[in-house]
């Protein structure tokens, strides 16, 4: 890979060549992907990116650590939209305020970024067996992108993963292993497994090709925005694998000169299960927490990333906000009936803190803000019914809607 030069420790430094199968440090710290942005810089200008017509995120193959060689993946990730929502910005108070729905991936969430870049490394590697332990939408991108590709999963996830995404892993046709227990222990058990049988490892954060997949988020919210760069990008938070691939997006088009300043970062958590904000608010290290939180993607309570992600939000002046369940569903309600966008618990909570923000006034007026969905509501239909109710259920009968509508005040136009 002639735009990569090695991976090095996030904690101790030491550098690594940039193999296929590439893990953690020997000193247990995170790799991180060094790129040589002078080649970069030559390659990969906003009038060579104006010209191209893949609609994917491999677009920005030159700030991406694959091989020129590599088969890419099959499905379609990336270049998902990003709509301007003037009604809700107006709502929110805001200057103007922008929703990219990743929702629209082909497994329906954000996770198939990496999941993508997984497949194409594991293909680097010869190998034929991708492991990995998830919340649940690591684990539905991964089986199917594997799936697309040919490539056998075993997959790990907590029991409680909502039946939507357990749906897509046995289409996909992945080994499903649902752990009685919580993530942490569906983690450590997908850790002993891919020790013993040697499977490639899309664990998230042991990866260090993951989070240069997730970053493509940023790359497509500056090129769909003009390369203006916004005051704010929201995301909520659990391994923190996203804000910090998020945050590595940006700071790569500031390396190579298509952007001219940086936006500061919103992390959003669960109230129930918010280890990284507190670590920032309180100015202390991170300390685990209960998963009490509806919002089941983000519901971490050992964050695999957390030095990634802190270092994320604090170098980017970030703003942290928790937010309670009944204002994830609330949020859920309010894109659905303003946007048309359909995102699960976990994808609406960035949302749920700008609005929270901008309610106590720390966001407002002259802001410019991008707010991510992270991911689809159809993974996780009982909690959208929990969150916007139950439809007008009557025998098909004329008379029977009339007396509905009068009985809940509808007044029809
Ligand atoms: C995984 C996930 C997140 C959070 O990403 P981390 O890397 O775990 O911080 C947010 N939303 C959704 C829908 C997710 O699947
Ligand atoms: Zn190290």
């Amino acid at each position: 890979m002639k735009n990569v030069k090695y991976g090095k420790c996030i904690r101790c430094g030491k550098t690594y060549e940039a193999v296929p199968d590439l893990t953690v440090c020997e000193c247990g710290g995170i790799l991180d992907i060094i790129y040589d942005y002078d080649y970069i810089k030559t390659r990969l200008t906003k009038e060579v990116l104006a010209k191209r017509d893949q609609r994917t995120m491999w677009r920005y193959r030159e700030l991406l650590p694959v091989e020129e060689s590599t088969e890419l993946p099959p499905l379609r990730v990336g270049w998902s939209p990003l709509y301007e929502e003037p009604r809700l910005a107006e709502q929110l108070g805001l200057k103007r305020l922008w929703v990219k729905d990743d929702g629209q991936n082909p497994t329906a969430s954000l996770k198939d970024r990496a999941s993508a870049m997984a497949v194409a490394k594991a293909r680097e590697a010869g190998a034929k067996v991708i492991a990995c332990s998830s919340t649940g939408n690591a684990a539905s991108s991964l089986a199917g992108n594997a799936a697309a590709a040919g490539l056998e999963t075993y997959i790990f996830v907590p029991s409680r993963a909502p039946k939507g995404k357990v749906a897509q892993l046995m289409t996909f046709g992945a080994t499903v292993i649902s752990v009685q227990g919580s993530y942490e222990d569906t983690f450590e058990l997908s850790k002993a497994a891919i020790d013993r049988w040697g499977w490639y490892n899309r664990n998230a954060a042991i990866n260090p090709y993951l989070s240069e997949g997730k970053k493509t988020v940023a790359l497509e919210i500056m090129e769909q925005l003009n390369w203006e760069v916004p005051d704010y990008i929201a995301i909520s938070v659990g391994d923190g694998c996203t804000i910090a691939g998020l945050w590595k997006g940006l700071k790569d088009l500031h390396a190579i000169g298509l952007i001219d300043r940086l936006p500061r970062l919103i992390s959003a958590q669960a109230e129930g299960c918010c280890p990284l904000n507190r670590a920032i608010e309180t100015g202390k290290p991170w300390h685990p927490m209960e998963e009490n939180t509806l919002a089941d993607s983000i519901a971490v309570g050992v964050p695999r990333n957390a030095e990634k992600a802190l270092h994320a939000i604090r170098e980017s002046r970030g703003l942290t906000v928790n937010v309670s369940d009944e204002e994830i569903m609330a949020a859920q309600k309010l894109l659905g009936k303003t946007c048309g966008v359909f995102g699960e618990p976990a994808g609406v909570t960035g949302a749920a803190g700008v609005k929270k923000l901008c309610e106590a006034g720390v966001i407002g007026r002259e802001d410019t803000v991008v707010s991510v969905v992270t991911g689809n509501g159809l993974k996780d239909v009982a909690n959208a019914i929990a969150a916007c109710g139950d439809p007008i259920t009557i025998p098909g009968n004329m008379e029977r809607l009339l007396e509905a509508f009068a009985e809940k005040g509808i007044a029809v136009k």
